[in-house]
């Protein structure tokens, strides 16, 4: 492992384990916060639901045998003392009002005794909530003691005498809430503790599996491309698609087939531009060696060779020098397409003219080989659209290796037709054909079917050809057959005048 990939994953551990960590406080945090409330909720509804009864009872057990009022009107003090008594027996927490029909307060019993001053008056709304819903419904009311807050209570209605109102209890009293804070403190902490040391425990646990599975993944492909940096070009992630991050798994194995196909493809380049070289520095140094010799036996021989011998060594050299400048122009002419240095200037002029001047060019050369040259329908004036040089040269290759490739007797024709929009031109010979397996290698640069057939040129004519049919947004064919013939074929845009 190196240290790229050291520094990486655990880089990106640590930010899923922080994000992890963080996450387990916020949940651990909420869950207590929510425990807290719902749980007090739950205690304090229950409280009230079972204390409901309350109220209703020490109207009927008190109140059947004292009225809680004296005979001035004044409130039965020594009643409620009674009551106090028996109700701190049993819960001191809690603290028995007694309300007039408009909520005040006629008198309390109370044992906690605060600073705060007690409330005069207390808000009737949830007592008759409470009463309607005969303490079935968890209802908080006015707390006194603490004007502000809100307590659980039992309420019931009384109607003594004539005079109404109610016994309002409020069931966990100042008193009853510091107990039962501090126990709900003491469980708090206990309940917090023990949560935390589990919920970290299990965190952990399951921390460590889920980053492990999560980091998975990331560290086949890790390993994959260090693989492929250091020089596995085959490296592939397998399955990419049921990565947990196939995106990007896909796109490396994309990646790496783009560059393994470049690499391939700059290979090819390279050893097509070794071939060419090597047969270009050959093609020059045959003619070159054929000059030199006759040029060297001119120049020894001088007075020895007769008229007529000097004539012919100097026709040699002539044709030599011709070929090696062929060649040389050939290959000047093709570099600078391939380096698309060329820019077409497409004007309308008419191909028929253009092959009627070809024709006349070759007319000699096609003589000397007894070879038939003519343009099929030589009447139709057929106009197109496109550059006149780069065509003229396209055409002078194809006629030149038409007539090139064809026995004495032969025939080359050209031929135009309009087919829709275009013109369709054809050069059809009746010479040696190529080979079926031939016909898709022979546009390319420097490819001849001379292993079979005698070696008449350099693999370049044709190149030039398919290189003017790009430029001109077109595509040339072949239709051959050995012994028999070839066709090639052509369109170019007609214009209509
Ligand atoms: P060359 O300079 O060798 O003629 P070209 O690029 O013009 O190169 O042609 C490539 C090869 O295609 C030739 O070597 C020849 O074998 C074959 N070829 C081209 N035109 C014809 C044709 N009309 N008939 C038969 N073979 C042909």
């Amino acid at each position: 492992m190196s240290g790229t990939e050291k520094t990486l994953t655990p880089k990106l551990v640590k930010k899923l384990w922080l994000a992890f960590i963080a996450l387990i406080l916020l949940m651990g945090v909420s869950y207590m916060l929510i425990t807290s409330y719902f749980s007090k909720k739950h205690y304090q509804e229950t409280t009230q639901r079972l204390n409901a009864e309350v109220a209703n009872h020490v109207i009927d057990e008190k109140f059947k045998d004292a009225s809680p009022f004296l005979a001035d009107g004044s409130v039965n003090k020594p009643l409620f003392g009674d009551l106090m008594h028996d109700m701190m027996a049993v819960n001191r927490g809690i603290e028995v009002y007694l309300l007039n029909a408009n909520g005040e307060i006629l008198y309390s019993v109370v044992l906690d005794h605060s600073d705060n001053a007690p409330a005069k008056s207390v808000s009737l709304a949830p007592i008759n909530t409470f009463i309607a819903q005969k303490g079935e419904k968890y209802v908080l009311g006015d707390d006194p003691r603490n004007p502000g807050e809100q307590k659980i209570f039992s309420a019931a209605p009384y109607d003594v005498d004539g005079r109404k109102g109610y016994v309002y209890i409020i069931l966990a009293s100042k008193n009853f809430q510091q107990v039962s804070d501090t126990l709900w403190g003491q469980y708090f902490a206990k309940l917090g503790i023990g949560a935390t040391l589990l919920t970290t425990l299990f965190s952990v646990i399951l921390g460590l599996l889920a980053i492990w599975f999560l980091t998975k993944n990331l560290r086949l492909i890790t390993t994959t491309v260090r693989k492929f940096q250091e020089g596995d070009l085959g490296a592939r992630i397998e399955n990419p698609d049921r990565s947990d991050i196939a995106i990007f798994a896909n796109s490396f194995n994309e990646m790496a087939d783009t560059i393994v196909d470049n690499m391939d493809k700059l290979q090819s380049v390279d050893i097509l531009r070794r071939e060419l070289i090597a047969n270009v520095s050959h093609d020059l140094r045959t003619p070159l060696a054929i000059l030199k010799g006759y040029i060297e036996t001119l120049q020894m021989k001088r007075d020895s060779l007769t008229e007529n011998e000097k004539q012919e060594y100097l026709q040699i050299t002539h044709d030599n020098v011709d070929k090696l400048s062929g060649l040389i122009n050939q290959l000047f002419e093709y570099s600078k397409l391939e380096a698309e240095q060329v820019t077409p200037v497409k004007e309308p002029f008419s191909i028929t003219e253009l092959s009627h001047d070809l024709i006349a060019k070759f007319k000699v050369l096609a003589a000397r080989k007894e070879i038939t040259l003519a343009l099929d329908k030589p009447e139709e004036n057929s106009m197109v659209f496109a550059d006149v040089s780069l065509v003229e040269r396209a055409l002078q290759n194809l006629i030149e290796n038409a007539i090139k490739y064809t026995e004495p007797k032969g025939k080359v024709t050209l031929a135009l037709h309009q087919k829709g929009k275009n013109i369709e031109i054809n050069i059809t010979d009746t010479g040696t054909g190529i080979p079926v397996n031939e016909q898709p290698f022979i546009f390319d640069r420097y490819k001849q079917v001379s292993k079979s057939t005698k070696k008449q040129g350099y693999g370049l004519g044709l190149a030039i050809v398919k290189k003017i049919m790009d430029l001109h947004d077109t595509t040339i064919t072949v239709l051959s057959k050995p012994k028999e013939g070839s066709s090639f074929t052509f369109y170019l845009p007609a214009y209509q005048v």
